[in-house]
Order: C-alpha cells, then structure tokens, then sequence
C-alpha cells in the first residue's frame, strides 16, 4: 500500500514507523522541521495523567502508563522515571484522601509497568527536598513516579527508526491539499497518488481539510500551553494545585534548570503561538505563592508555548475530551487529538482503521 503522512510531529513519525514496519511504501511530508511544533512544547512528561483519573479516564490512564514504560524501556537515553511530590496543605486544594486514593488507583493501572509505587512523605520529609516550599500549614506531600523525556531528541530518535523502516521523510515539503477520495496530494507545482493519506497535522488538521475543501464531524478548539524556564537544578518535580480553578502546575527539573508550566488559553492561529506576559504573570504568581525565593521577569532563561489541539464533536459540543479521535473518510485518515506518550498505540489504531 501507498501511504502518505502529513505531519511530522510525534504522532506523524509514529504513524509513518508503523506503517514503514508492516512494509508499505510511506512518504511523510512536513511543511517545516520534524518535531518543530507541538511535539517539542510539551511538559516534557511521559505520564498517565494523573488528572484524567477525576474525570473517570480510566482506560486512557491506563494505556498512558503502560506506553510510558515502552518508551523508558526502548530509549532510556532520552527518557527516565521521575518522582513528584503533590504538597498537601490543610486549606485549599484538593484533601489528602483525594490525593492519596488517586495515587492508589495510578499505581493500581501502572500493575507491571517497573515503576516504584507512591508514597507518603512528611512535612519535613518534603523540606528537605524542597527547602524554599512554602510551609505554613503544609502536612507532608504525596510522591509519585512519572517519567520524563527529551521529546525533541526522542521524537528525532523515533523519526530514524521510521527511517531505517524505510519511510521517506520530506521536511520543508507543505501539502497544499489532499483529496479524500483519490488519495492525491497536492504540494507547490506537484502531487502524487496514494492508497491511504493520513492527515495527522496536529492544531493545522482542522485548516488542511479546509483548504483541501473536505468536511469532517470533527472541530478542533485550539488551546495555547506555555512553559517557562527559570535557575535551579531539582532532583524532584512538584506538583502545584492551583487554588480556585481545577487546574495543576508543574514544576519539574531540566537539566541545571527548572521548568515551570502550564496554562490554558484559547488560541484561533496556530501559526503564531508565544506565551502572552498575562500567561508568564500567572506562572509566576502561582509559583512564587507556593515558594519563599520568588522569582521574576528577570529571572526567566526561556520561554516557550505549544497548542493542544482538543478535539470535539461538531453535533455533541458537551463531547470535548482530551482523547483522539481517527475519521476515516475514504482514503484519508483524520487524526484529532492524542498525546505525545500515547503516540505508539495512536499510530497502531491508525493502522487498524487503514485496512479495507
Ligand atoms: C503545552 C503542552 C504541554 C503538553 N505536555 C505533554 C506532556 O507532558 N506529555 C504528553 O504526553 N503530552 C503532552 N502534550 C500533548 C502533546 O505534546 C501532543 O499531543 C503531541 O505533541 C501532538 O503531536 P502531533 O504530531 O499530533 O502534533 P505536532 O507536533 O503539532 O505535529 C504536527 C506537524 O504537522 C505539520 N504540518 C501542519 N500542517 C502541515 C501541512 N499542510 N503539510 C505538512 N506538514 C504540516 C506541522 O508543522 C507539525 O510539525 C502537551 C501539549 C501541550 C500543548
């Protein structure tokens, strides 16, 4: 079979390994560099999702923590286990059984992943780990294990064994348009013909197919995330509940600095995504309420955002959810939605769906 990817993100690469390991011919086009955009502004985090768990995710935790250790196990150079601790004070936030039955039921799906269990630390267990945490009414802290990666190096990683599968990568290669019915795909003066075209363009998904005049039952709300990167090496990552909204922050380590992250705002352009100064506000605020060496403008080393492309239905708008969604149309495969760890079994559905 014939198979063209459009996307070089995570999701794309995946796809296109995946289809290049069961021997089809697989061209994948990028319009700039691989994993230039989304798949090189996450949180940097190969995680179940400890959150999904309140919104009843089960299976998507589970298969989260299970692709987790995939990627830890296949590529330890670029990615390894790493424990956070979520502080627990006596106001605000969510309780401690909260957390810890939360924690039980991660540890519960992660059955047979490798990874250390959770734990209870005390208030003075958790200072010695992170001395300027604020600890006026702080009653210890829970501590899970997630894993953490170098997405850009470990998507370029998964790119070359796409490659060595034999998929041809053309970077700097846009498609202009793609027909769902005869499979062609339409570049600057070219195009070419292909069995199946998997359209996995992440936040410009939604923009391909109307430029390409294709309708699908899918929307796309876009929502900008940004990170800042601030001094100081950590050994732990530390969770943050973020007082009056549901929403956590993380602080994880980065090397010899420290990653602070994320927000969530509404974004119509995916070409022009850069963290706002109201978003490095909020970031700071959040962090310097839970820390007692403040930090400032000044004080940021970088700065940088990506856009979640989350996907709802066009006919049941209450359907929004961070999972992915495949529509095949034809010869194409529209690709809404994912996460960079869940990337391996996205790209295996996608798999499943081609056939016929
Ligand atoms: C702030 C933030 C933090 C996140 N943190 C995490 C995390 O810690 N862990 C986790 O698992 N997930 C995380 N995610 C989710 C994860 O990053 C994404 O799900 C994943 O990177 C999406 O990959 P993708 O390949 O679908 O999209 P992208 O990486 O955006 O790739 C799409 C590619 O398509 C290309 N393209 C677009 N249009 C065309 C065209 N017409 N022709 C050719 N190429 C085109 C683009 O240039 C782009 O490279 C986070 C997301 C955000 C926004």
């Amino acid at each position: 079979m014939r198979v063209a990817v459009i996307g070089g993100g995570i999701n794309g690469v995946m796809t296109a390994w995946a289809f290049a390991r069961r021997g089809d011919s697989v061209d994948l086009y990028e319009k700039g560099q691989l994993m230039s955009a989304t798949s090189s502004s996450s949180s940097k985090m190969l995680h179940g999702g400890l959150r999904y768990l309140e919104h009843g995710h089960l299976g998507l935790v589970r298969e989260a923590l299970q692709e987790r250790s995939w990627w830890v196990r296949q590529a330890p150079q670029f990615a390894s286990p790493l424990q956070l601790l979520i502080p627990i004070y006596r106001q605000g936030g969510r309780a401690k059984w909260l957390v810890g039955a939360g924690i039980r039921l991660y540890d519960l799906l992660a059955l047979g992943s490798g990874f250390p269990r959770g734990r209870w630390y005390s208030a003075t267990e958790v200072v010695d780990r992170f001395p300027a945490l604020r600890r006026e009414q702080l009653l210890g802290a829970y501590g899970y294990w997630d894993a953490q990666m170098d997405d850009y190096q470990l998507g370029l990683w998964a790119a070359e064994k796409a490659r060595q599968a034999g998929a041809r990568l053309h970077e700097q290669t846009p498609v202009l348009r793609l027909d769902a019915t005869t499979g062609e795909v339409s570049f600057g003066g070219s195009s070419a013909s292909y069995d199946r075209v998997v359209n996995v363009a992440g936040p410009w998904a939604e923009k391909l197919l109307a430029d390409s005049g294709v309708t699908s039952a899918y929307r796309l709300d876009l929502i900008r995330g940004s990170h800042i990167v601030i001094p100081g090496k950590r050994e732990q990552g530390c969770v943050l509940q973020v007082p009056g909204e549901k929403r956590i922050l993380f602080v994880l380590p980065l090397g010899e600095r420290t990653l602070l992250g994320t927000t969530e705002v509404s974004q119509s352009d995916p070409d022009h995504c850069a963290p706002t100064e109201a978003e490095v506000g909020y970031l700071i605020d959040n962090y310097n309420r839970c820390f007692s060496e403040p930090i400032a403008q000044q004080d940021i080393l970088a700065r940088f955002a990506g856009i979640r492309p989350i996907v709802a239905s066009k006919t049941d708008y209450s359907a929004a959810s961070r999972e992915s969604v495949i529509e095949r149309q034809g010869r194409l495969l529209n690709v809404f939605g994912g996460k960079w760890t869940t990337a391996r079994a996205l790209a295996a559905a996608v798999l499943t769906k081609s056939q016929h």
